[in-house]
């Protein structure tokens, strides 16, 4: 099985994976430094039952490059562990190898090890731990938003709320399906971001808490005018037909966007540099010295029922 279905996965550095030898053993270039993350998916919490094996294959490793992508870093390598629940199915092996092996190739990442278990009476469990590398001293951290700093959003939010509960009741939103299950970690930004962003984050909570969370690592407070978020064709016609709200949209998570904070000054050259790389940005909101608050939120064109969002505040 492993040889069949996981070595391809180490793209020919089999010896540096440790599927020859108890562990990996990995080089980190001179002047890099080495970041890492792990998330687990779980089926039924995380994914639904019976979801295709190639779309939990993508899932798992990019919600794990977009945590590396959020530092600023570039992807090396993963770790892969699997719980299987059940005995081993040769076609959904298959399925999963497959699409695990499209988004190494896509992504340039290989996998360095893991392990596969099996679990008696419990649900299939993906967890990865994905290495990644910064220059030393450059990873983008949460903490850097300064007062004024404006907050950047690296593209358009809302669809994967929208794309769960399009599966969930059987709505036509195949863009916003596409979204949730495969979700796009930023990593071609991570140049950019380096560069130019003082604080990153993803957006895996939900815009307002993941703003939330730069905003009170870096000691700031965060202010969002609604009406600068520009949405998908089919957030607008899913909003124009009821059958989500704006709330939906501040606080569904899994976009998998960036959250950056960037100064004034920058804020052209990062604009035109994601552009350059076919992101649409948009400017939402700034950094302020309203600390003691929750993001103030300010709209002309919207209605928004605070009650929802379990916010207090609203200008
Ligand atoms: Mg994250």
């Amino acid at each position: 099985m492993i040889e069949r279905y996981f070595l391809p996965l180490t793209r020919g550095r089999a010896e540096v994976a440790g599927l020859k030898d108890d562990a990996a053993v990995l080089q980190i270039p001179k002047g890099y430094e080495l970041v890492v993350t792990s998330d687990t998916l779980n089926e039924g919490v995380h994914f639904l039952v019976g979801e295709a094996a190639g779309n939990i294959a993508r899932k798992a490793l990019r919600v794990n490059l977009s945590d590396l992508a959020a530092m600023g870093a570039k992807p090396l390598s993963y770790q892969l562990n699997i719980a299987f629940p059940h005995m081993l199915d040769e076609a959904w092996l298959a399925e999963f190898s497959a699409a695990m092996q499209e988004d190494n190739k896509a992504f340039d990442v290989f996998c360095s090890g893991g392990d596969t278990t099996s679990i008696k009476g419990g649900h299939l469990s993906i967890s990865i731990t994905a290495l990644g590398l910064v220059p030393a001293g450059c990873a983008v951290r949460r903490n850097g938003a300064k007062l004024g700093d404006l907050i950047v959003v690296t593209g358009v939010i809302g669809d994967a709320y929208l794309g769960l509960k399009a599966l969930q009741n059987s709505l036509n939103y195949e863009g916003a399906i596409g979204r949730y299950l495969m979700p796009c970690p930023r990593i071609r930004a991570v140049d950019i971001i380096c560069e130019h962003a003082n604080a990153a984050i993803d957006v895996s909570d939900g815009l307002l808490a993941d703003v939330m969370h730069i905003a009170k690592a870096s000691g700031v407070g965060a202010e969002i005018n609604v009406d600068k978020l520009v949405f998908s064709k089919d957030v607008a016609h899913a909003l124009d037909g009821n059958i989500m709200q704006v709330q939906d949209i501040l606080t569904g998570g899994d976009d998998y966007e960036l959250i950056l904070a960037v100064s004034p000054v920058k804020l052209p050259i990062l604009i035109r540099e994601l552009k350059n790389i076919d992101l649409n940005p948009m400017v939402i909101g700034e950094f302020t010295s309203n600390i003691s608050k929750p993001p103030v939120l300010k709209s002309k064109t919207h209605r928004i029922d605070v009650k929802l969002l379990g916010w207090q505040h609203f200008q």
